[in-house]
């Protein structure tokens, strides 16, 4: 048992892309990642931009969290 886990280290490893839902390589290799290609990142980051950050802006009045005990 001595330093031989450098074999690992050669394998790419691959992790699921957030965007596609397909395989990406997370390395070095891929600028990307962990999205899989540029592409899948751009659909992330305009996703966001466009339509995930002004859903959240018609929140529900109720708020199950406000105690009334508190005021
Ligand atoms: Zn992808």
């Amino acid at each position: 048992m001595t330093a031989s886990s450098s074999d690992s280290a050669k394998k790419p490893r691959i992790v699921v892309c957030p965007a596609c839902g397909g395989s990406s390589v997370y390395g070095p290799g891929n600028p990307f990642r962990p999205f899989c290609s540029e592409r899948c990142k751009g659909i992330d980051l305009g996703a966001w931009a466009s339509e995930q950050f002004r859903m959240p802006v018609d929140a529900p009045p109720d708020e199950p969290f406000g105690d009334p005990k508190l005021q």
